[in-house]
């Protein structure tokens, strides 16, 4: 008797997401039985998520993916949290049980950005050194790459935003375990990229609405790499500039590959196959 899975997307305007499809062709080439769903609540800003939560819990569905804006207020509706997910304040998945009971233990909060960019960045980064990395964008995606960057053992991570104020709480927030590894720009910008091995982009800029790009990367450092999270599109300004410079890239895909095979395996048990995965996602 095969497991019938069933699985929302929540956030605002989720209509165009590749997600469910990265999904539902691999649990189809897994054997299983696997639906996912997209929940697009930009006309309801004043949702109960807990009474949502607990409904789709009572219709079966086995988790939840979710996504802007609701990665840090779901956190007030489930009953345990992963070690990571405690660390940053945020999450993109809940495990459900079942039940409709908010209290479940089963009821868990995890964090896939953090291990699906992790999983990329090591894989592009291969032997190249992790001194000194620089971080533009301390946003909700840029707690998830600052956690990765600490825990993937770059000497120095150095945290920029325009708003000066979200850089500084970013850093922060990871204070008390960085061991004063991470340190906020303060200003010049462009002098930081000068002078770091790698730049990791996790602002806008780049997506269709937000053209442009957030640093100049024609003054990065001979062998310098930069990786992108924005994947739509997945080549942006930034990417084809730093390119153009002679710096190795990697694009946002894999970072949203990623998340999909951990959220995949941790609602399934079943190991995804990343390659195919990724191989579907470029096709979407
Ligand atoms: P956010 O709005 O929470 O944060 C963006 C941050 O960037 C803000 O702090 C803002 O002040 C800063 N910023 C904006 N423009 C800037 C500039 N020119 N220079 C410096 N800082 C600037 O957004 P978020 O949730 O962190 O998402 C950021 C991007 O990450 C989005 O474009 C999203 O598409 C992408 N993302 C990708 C994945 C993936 O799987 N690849 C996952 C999550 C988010």
């Amino acid at each position: 008797m095969s497991t019938h899975y069933r699985v929302a997307l929540l956030g605002h305007g989720i209509g165009p997401s590749l997600t469910p499809a990265l999904h539902e062709q691999e649990a189809a080439l897994l054997g299983l039985d696997y639906r996912y769903e997209t929940v697009d609540l930009i006309g309801d800003p004043d949702v109960d998520l807990g009474a949502l939560l607990t409904r789709l819990e009572g219709e079966g569905f086995a988790a939840v993916n979710v996504t802007h804006p609701f990665k840090v207020a779901v956190l007030d509706h489930v009953a345990s949290t992963s070690a990571v997910v405690e660390r940053i304040g945020s999450a993109n998945l809940v495990l459900l049980d079942g039940t409709g009971d908010p209290g479940s233990p089963h009821r868990r909060a995890h964090n896939t950005d953090v291990t699906g960019f992790g999983a990329g960045l090591v894989a592009f980064l291969g032997d190249r050194p992790r001194g000194r990395v620089l971080q533009v964008g301390a946003g909700g995606a840029g707690r998830a790459t600052a956690y990765a960057l600490l825990d993937l053992g770059f000497d120095e991570v150095v945290v920029h935003d325009r708003d000066p104020v979200a850089a500084a709480a970013l850093v922060e927030r990871f204070a008390p375990t960085s061991g004063g590894r991470m340190l906020a720009s303060e200003d010049d910008l462009a002098t930081w990229v000068t002078d770091v091995d790698g730049v990791v982009h996790v602002t806008p800029m780049g997506m269709a609405e937000h053209p442009g790009v957030a640093f100049d990367p024609t003054v990065l450092r001979e062998g310098a790499w930069v990786a992108e999270v924005v994947y739509r599109p997945l080549e942006t300004e930034l990417l084809r500039r730093a390119r153009a410079r002679g710096a190795d890239t990697l694009d946002g895909g894999l970072m949203a590959v990623g998340q999909a095979v951990d959220s995949l395996r941790l609602i399934t048990g079943r190991e995804p196959d990343r390659d195919r995965m990724t191989e579907h996602f470029r096709a979407l």
